[in-house]
Parts: C-alpha cells; structure tokens; sequence
C-alpha cells in the first residue's frame, strides 16, 4: 500500500470543495430540512472529508488489504475455533427466498424457512443428546445467560428460591460468571487441579457446605485447557445429587461433534456457538448464534418463540406457549446465521460430522507432539482440539509469549490466543480446526521453530516485532483506557 499517496485516514485526503457524488440540480429545493425543529439542527456544518470518488475507493480497497480473516491464512485462536466458513454457505444465507423474508409474515407462506428452522432445531438436540434447543440468542454469552434463565425458572417453578449460587471452576471462559453475574446469581470458583481439571475435592467441600444454594454448575468439556475432563460423571452426580442442575458451556464443540454427546455426560441445559463449531463467521464477521438446550422436563422453561411440526396439518407453525420464558432477542435471533450453520451440518452429513472431533482433536496434538521441544508443555497426556503452551521452553532469552505473537505476525500468521487460559504466566493456545491441511500445520510449525531459533540467536529483533506490518506494537491499555475515536478530536489534542 502506499501510504505517501493515499495516507491512514480518509480526514488526510481531503481537499476543500471535492466531490465524489453528484446530486439533481434541483436537490436543494426538493430536500428541505423546514420541517426539522431547530433545537434538532446542527450549528454548524459537519466537518466531513471530501474526497473523490476514485480516491474514497482505493483508500478503503487498501484498508481491507491490512485485514486479517480466516480465508487469507492459518488463524489458530484458542477457543475461538476460527473455522473456515463455506462459500456455498454465504451463497444460501443470501438467496433472496430466505434474506427477503419479513419476520411477521405469516406461518404459512414461509414454510420454507420453518422447516429450516425446526430442522436445525432437531439437528443441534440430536447432536448435543437432549431434547429441545432454542435458536434465539444471538451470541454464546447470550446463551449462557438464557440458560441460566432456564435453570433459576426451573428451581422457581419447585418453589425452591434458595438457589442462588452458581460454581464455576477458575479455568472458565470470562463469560461464565459475567453471565451468572448478570443473571442475579452468585458465582462461587471450584479450583482446578495442576494437570488443569476440576479439583473433585474441591467440589465435595463445596457441596457439603453450600449445596442446598446451588443452582447450577457451569462447565467446560474439554475445559479451556483443551483437556477433556476424566472424572465429568462423577461431578454431574455430585450436583445433581444436591439439587443443582449442570450446564454446559459448548461454545466451542469441536473436540466432542460425533464422538460423545453433552446429554449423554448427564448436563441439562448447554448453549452451543453456531459461529464456531458451526463454521458461521465471527469476530469482526458477525453476527452470531448461540441456540441453547434442555433435557427432557425442561422444555416448557425455554424462551419463545419455537418451531413446531403439526403433524395432521403438515404444516410447521410457530409456537409461544404461556408461563414461558418469554422472548429473549428479536423475533427468532439471527436468521441467516442458522442457514450457514444448517448448511454446513447437511454438507457434512450423518457421516462426515463425526469427522471433525477426531480431525481436530488430531491436528492440535499433532502441533502439540512437534513443538514440545521449542515450547513448554506445562500439561502432558492428549489434549482434544486445542493446545496450551506455557511460553518458550528456553525462558533465558527473555523473549514472551506476547513478543511470540507479535513476530508470528510478520510471517503472515494470526497469533493464537495469549495469556489465557490464566493457569499459566505465559499461556500460548494454539487451535487448529479440523478444516487445516497437513502442508498448512507444518508450515506454522516451522515458523514457530523459526521463531524460537530466533529468540535465541537475535533476541531483540523478536522483542520489537512485528516488523513487516503497518502499525507495530500498540499501546494496549492506553488504547483501552484512553481511546481517541476521531480524527478532529486527535488532532485537537
Ligand atoms: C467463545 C466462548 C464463549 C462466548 O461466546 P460469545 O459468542 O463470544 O459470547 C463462551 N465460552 C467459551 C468456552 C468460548 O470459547
């Protein structure tokens, strides 16, 4: 790009009186702003770019080049799962049979779009092995909140308001107990053990002191270390023996798709991230999907509005029973995100979905079993779909887990996830998704090793890295905490 010609900000390219439109002669006399009250108009006129148009195109055709995304090369974020999305899925999601439907229109002239729905609905409680899902929320932290929702109507319903407590072990995903948090319950931390899973000893304490509070236990399986967690049958026992019902975190059920099923592990109520395991796009590409499901016997808690079949009809409808939860996100939740992830379940098949946890689970021990030599691997034993390391093995050179990252960027790779899960000081999770070619994973293999030789031979070179893209380090917390969001007041500064 160059960058003398067509500067970082449209506000730099500005010359006065430019245009890049042009309006009917008449414009002004047929667009009055009369009628706009004067309290409402501005005092003066915004200090907007003027730019042409050639120049307004090239400046933001070569900002989208500085972007990073799943199509343009490996992007092995921990528990993100950044999974290639499937062009046909885009293609289906925009035909305009689905994206020109109106959400008020009636039952029966989009039946269509319904049996999608109730197909996906269908798909997502075979999968996770429980009864019914919702499709309405719109994020994963959306569905951890309506799962706990469900779970506090469900011990209301028993007339069993003591339940105000949710245990959540401390190597939990942030959302976790942001979401109890929001949901007016307590959060109280079940430690983990050094190899990463549920201290069960803990738990037992826990349980004995304060089980009859308990509503929920929140988990993830595998955990955010990607470690699948041994003893899962006893801990759902534990809790349900107390009373407390166990949810599952599956945002992320790569590891699991085909293989072993949440329902079957003893959890009643579970949130699933389409725009994860799902292959819908995420981050920046949003917007998301995170259907949630109960068990048999918790359906009725569920938020409206659901799909359902009438069989002597032949007709699919839409169903918002009484004394339920209540809608929790506009109309049915993000459509077209339901279309991509239903998409790529039919793509797959019966068969070939239960491909991708043992693909997956495969490509990050394969990373895991080559870079043990480079990298610390603070947690022996198999790992499923993603990797922990605990920075580089050699710590004399001084170069961190943040400075890892930094230099990866120069050779076009996303950096994983850094400094989570909190276990370790220099946490590096590296997730390949099953999508990853062989050529792919050892190329990444090699600049990792590249990258350590380096640390060694010319330590200070990885420690100012990157050094091939626009921008180098930024000062993260000043960008946090002081954010400057426009030009003028950047400059006026
Ligand atoms: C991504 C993730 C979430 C949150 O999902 P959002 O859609 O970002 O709200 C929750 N738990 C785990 C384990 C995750 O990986």
């Amino acid at each position: 790009m160059n960058r003398t010609l067509y500067g970082n900000l449209i506000f730099e390219l500005s010359k006065k009186g430019r245009k890049g439109y042009s309006l009917p002669h008449d414009y002004d006399r047929t667009h009055t702003t009369a009628e706009l009250p004067q309290a409402l108009r501005r005092k003066e006129a915004a200090r907007l770019p003027e730019c042409d148009e050639l120049t307004v195109v090239r400046h933001y055709t070569n900002l989208s080049h500085n972007n990073f995304g799943v199509n343009d090369g490996f992007y092995p974020l921990g528990s993100c799962t950044m999974k290639y999305n499937p062009v046909i899925n885009e293609e289906i999601a925009a035909m305009k049979a689905f994206a020109g439907l109106h959400p008020l229109q009636p039952a029966d002239t989009c039946q269509g779009a319904l049996e999608v729905y109730f197909n996906l609905q269908q798909s997502l409680a075979e999968l996770a092995g429980l009864s019914e899902f919702t499709l309405n929320p719109c994020a994963g932290a959306h569905g951890e909140l309506t799962g706990l929702m469900v779970i506090r109507a469900y011990h209301e319903s028993r007339r069993d308001d003591a339940r105000t407590k949710v245990l959540i072990p401390d190597s939990a995903h942030g959302t976790n107990p942001a979401s109890a948090a929001v949901c007016g319950l307590e959060v109280v931390e079940v430690h983990s053990l050094a190899d990463g899973t549920v201290d069960v000893d803990h738990l037992r304490e826990l349980l004995a002191d304060c089980g009859s509070q308990v509503a929920a236990m929140m988990m993830t399986n595998p955990n955010t270390l990607g470690i699948f967690e041994p003893r899962v049958l006893e801990i759902t026992e534990l809790v349900h023996a107390a009373g407390g019902l166990m949810y599952y975190d599956g945002a992320n059920l790569n590891a699991l798709l085909g293989e072993c099923r949440p329902g079957d592990m003893g959890f009643d109520v579970m949130h699933i991230n389409l725009h994860k395991t799902f292959s819908t796009p995420h981050g920046g590409g949003g917007p998301g999907s995170g259907p949630v499901g109960v068990r048999q016997g918790l359906e009725s808690f569920l938020p409206t509005p659901r799909v359902v079949f009438h069989e002597e009809e032949k007709q699919f409808a839409v169903d918002a029973p009484e004394g339920a939860l209540g809608s929790i996100g506009c109309f049915f939740g993000n459509f077209g995100v339901m279309l991509k992830a239903y998409a790529y379940i039919l793509t797959l098949g019966r068969e070939n979905v239960k491909n991708v946890g043992p693909l997956a689970t495969l490509n990050a021990n394969y990373i895991k079993e080559r870079l043990r030599d480079d990298f610390l691997l603070p947690i022996q034993g198999l790992c499923k779909h993603e990797v922990v390391f605990d920075g580089l093995a050699d710590k004399s050179t001084g170069v961190t887990t943040m400075d890892v990252a930094k230099r990866l960027l120069d050779y076009g790779y996303h950096a994983p996830t850094i400094y989570f899960p909190l276990l370790f000081h220099e946490s590096l999770m590296i997730e390949p998704t099953e999508n990853e070619s062989k050529e792919t994973i050892d190329a990444f293999i090699d600049v990792m090793h590249q990258i350590a030789a380096e640390a060694k031979s010319d330590p200070e070179m990885v420690k100012s890295a990157p050094h091939n893209t626009p921008i180098g380090r930024v000062d993260d917390v000043l960008a946090a905490k002081h954010p400057i969001t426009t030009y003028w007041k950047s400059i006026e500064e």
